[in-house]
């Protein structure tokens, strides 16, 4: 196995347009990377400069301390699985899987022994003598990938390879994949547009955006600690809260004024005591992910200075939870981020935004305990944790704190 090293890599097409722009990305030996974004970030274009199908215009790219720029693509020592798997229809199961080490000229005993031993790490034992067309979407793209697994390369490249699978399918493939790269410790590189594919199977995440690296974290780290405003709203679903607030300084307290009402925010709410002096009396956007707001009628107790007044619109009742969309007093974020993001969501959100923006009314998603009895056109008052607040620069979008 080998690491891989995007170095200051830059793809430039023809026509002028830098699709991958300066990236920068350490993949270390055994990981498991997720390349994610919205669609024409730029992350396949990045997959298919590492698997050589597309010419790198500046940069180096490594592979095991080996510069790979000039190196033609069979001889890179990696293998990519799409989501059409490509598989040969007439041949059976397990000709597909040894296909390329005849080729690498392996003895008959050395190739029945390696289809043999990867056969069992994924699941296709009694499947060996069947032909493609009789196995399941699931059954062909573990095939695809046995295919690849046995000729031992150095590096896998997965784009998209669950995306043909059904909705249940695909939530299975998810953790098998993720399993299956874990007991071979094999240095992965998957592309994706969906973020819950990326958190669920990612040893850590890039998060790309108009050919630009956002962030490269674990996605615990991706989640908690965003470190602006396009991956806040990039990741979770339902989506962070964003709002304009503003921070100032009350009585030895950080306070927040959201619309008409304050929060008070607990002393470390910002790191960096600088910060406060650099953002005192200043408008940034406030982030609040909808688990941490809860009905003030269920969480009892809680001081008003972490509470918010708000009406509620609608109640998704999903079973073990609520999904209360709420509309409070305020402005919200509306940079061309938050925008793009919210279109890419849902193509009305966007629009409800400017016009709540008008209205100086703007949604606020929480997700309740099922004992809420919040219930459309009541007024709630709603329980903020204050200590996972998150704050950014309303200019660069940048995290402050
Ligand atoms: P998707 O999820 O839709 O596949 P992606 O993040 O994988 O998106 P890329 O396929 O890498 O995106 O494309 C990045 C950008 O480069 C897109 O805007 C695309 O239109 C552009 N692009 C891709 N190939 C070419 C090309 N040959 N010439 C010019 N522009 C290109």
């Amino acid at each position: 196995m080998a690491s891989v090293t995007f170095d200051n890599v830059s793809k430039v097409y023809d026509n002028g347009f830098r699709a991958v722009d300066n990236l920068d990305l350490q993949i270390r030996d055994g990981e498991f990377m997720v390349l994610v974004g919205p669609s024409g970030c730029g992350k396949t274009t990045a997959l298919r400069m590492l698997a050589g199908l597309e010419e790198i215009s500046e940069g180096d790219l490594v592979i095991d301390n080996t510069v790979v720029n000039e190196v033609a693509p069979q001889k890179r020592d990696i293998a990519m699985v799409f989501q059409n798997y490509a598989l040969y229809p007439h041949l059976t199961v397990y000709d597909n899987m040894a296909y390329g080490l005849k080729i690498q000229k392996l003895s008959k005993s050395d190739i029945k022994q390696r289809v043999g031993e990867i056969a069992k790490v994924i699941g296709l034992e009694d499947l060996l003598d069947r032909k493609p067309k009789q196995l399941s979407g699931g059954q062909r793209q573990r095939v695809a990938m046995g295919r690849a697994i046995v000729r031992r390369p150095k590096v896998f490249l997965m784009d998209e390879p669950l995306s043909n699978l059904d909705a249940k399918l695909r939530v299975q493939m998810r953790s098998e994949v993720a399993r299956i790269q874990h007991e071979l410790k094999a240095t992965t590189v998957y592309v994706t547009h969906d973020q819950v594919e990326a958190m669920t199977m990612g040893d850590r995440v890039a998060l790309m955006r108009r050919g630009v690296l956002q962030q490269v974290d674990t996605p615990m780290r991706l989640y908690n600690a965003p470190s602006n405003l396009f991956v806040a709203s990039f990741i979770g679903s339902p989506a962070m809260n964003l709002f304009e607030a503003q921070l100032n300084r009350r009585n030895g307290h950080l306070v927040a004024t959201v619309g008409d009402q304050l929060l008070r925010l607990e002393p470390e709410a910002l790191a960096n005591p600088n910060d406060l002096d650099r953002f005192a009396g200043k408008n940034v956007a406030l982030g609040i992910r909808p688990e941490h707001l809860e009905d003030a009628a269920v969480q009892t107790g809680a001081p008003s200075e972490r509470r918010l007044h708000a009406t509620v619109k609608t109640v998704e009742a999903l079973g073990a939870e609520l999904i209360a969309h709420l509309e409070i007093a305020g402005k919200p974020v509306l940079t061309d981020e938050v925008k793009e993001i919210a279109a890419d969501l849902d193509s009305t959100m966007a629009a409800e935004l400017e016009a709540e923006a008008f209205n100086s009314r703007l949604p606020l998603v929480g997700r309740f305990d099922v004992a809420s009895r919040a219930r459309a056109d009541q007024s709630v008052e709603v329980v903020v944790d204050t200590s996972r607040i998150h704050f950014f620069d309303l200019e660069s979008g940048a995290a402050i704190g």
